[in-house]
């Protein structure tokens, strides 16, 4: 399995469009591996996590074409992960040869009520809105997506928008995605625990970056990543050969690639950046 990091940044983006403090000017500076998109994944060439307005913007940068995916999962409707507007735009004169005629959004409750009120004062053609699916998921809640088994679980994380975390298996690799959320719950990793799993990898937030352990609830931080390391290694969840990845990093608590890199040495925990590929 192919996992690509279209975009690594947090909710507005690093650097954030508005901000002039230190660490965004320093990364337009530095440029390269220190400028984050808002955060978006690729799993293979045929399973796309998140749908934030740099959606566009990554199918340009990287070769995707929309048009031949069937399949998105959402983790939550926070801006930075469901801005649907561009969807407006697939079929009728906007995009022609579409590989599937339906589109399906798995995601939390209420995500196609969402959807509906964004759409609402653009409109969008009938045909377009009704090839549109979306499939409801809930805490633990299994569903056949192609060739991938995915599991829904409730994220540490916005608990009014019913937010979602991933187990994503195509029957021989098992990725857990945490994104986004904070320190996951007793509760779901005895789940993981009684289920069997052996993460193959694991994609950790770290927008709370260098903030003290338990500052926030609903992120991790660099050391929070450090802790579910080593805790999930040492409930068998995963082993030597797992590939732990972090990302979705803010301004407000991380500064550029290398200072980032140089605060996990030694952890074997890969600093993700946009168009990051981890094979697994
Ligand atoms: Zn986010
Ligand atoms: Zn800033
Ligand atoms: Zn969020």
């Amino acid at each position: 399995m192919k996992i690509k990091i279209l975009g690594s940044g947090g909710g507005e983006g690093f650097p954030a469009t508005f901000c002039t403090c230190e660490h965004c000017e320093e990364a337009r500076r530095v440029g390269g591996k220190s400028l984050r998109s808002l955060h978006q994944a690729l799993i293979n060439d045929d399973l796309i996590i998140d749908f934030p307005v740099d959606t566009d913007a990554h199918c340009m940068k990287y070769g995707i074409n929309l048009g031949k995916i069937r399949n998105f999962l959402i983790t939550h409707p926070h801006s930075d992960h469901f801005a649907p507007i561009s969807l407006v735009c697939r079929g009728s004169l906007f995009a022609h040869n579409l590989k599937y005629e339906k589109a399906f959004f798995y995601g939390p409750y209420g995500l196609e009520r969402i959807f509906d009120a964004v759409i609402a004062p653009y409109g969008i053609d009938a045909k377009i809105r009704a090839d549109i699916g979306f499939v409801e998921m809930s805490d633990r809640q299994t569903e056949k997506v192609d060739g991938y088994s995915v599991t829904a679980l409730k994220a540490e994380h916005a608990p009014h928008l019913n937010s979602l975390n991933y187990v994503i298996s195509d029957g021989v690799v098992n990725v857990l995605y945490l994104i986004d959320s904070g320190y996951p719950s007793k509760a779901n990793l005895d789940y993981l625990c009684e289920q069997g799993y052996v993460f193959d990898c694991v994609v950790m937030d770290a927008t709370m970056g260098y903030a003290p352990v338990g500052e926030y609830v609903y992120h991790m931080g660099f050391e929070e990543n450090k802790l579910l390391k080593n805790e999930l290694i040492t409930r068998g969840l995963a082993n030597k050969e797992t590939k732990f990845v972090a990302t979705h990093f803010t301004h407000n608590k991380a500064e550029t690639h290398g200072k980032i890199e140089a605060i996990y040495t030694g952890t074997d925990i890969t600093v993700a950046y946009d168009g990051m590929e981890i094979e697994v």
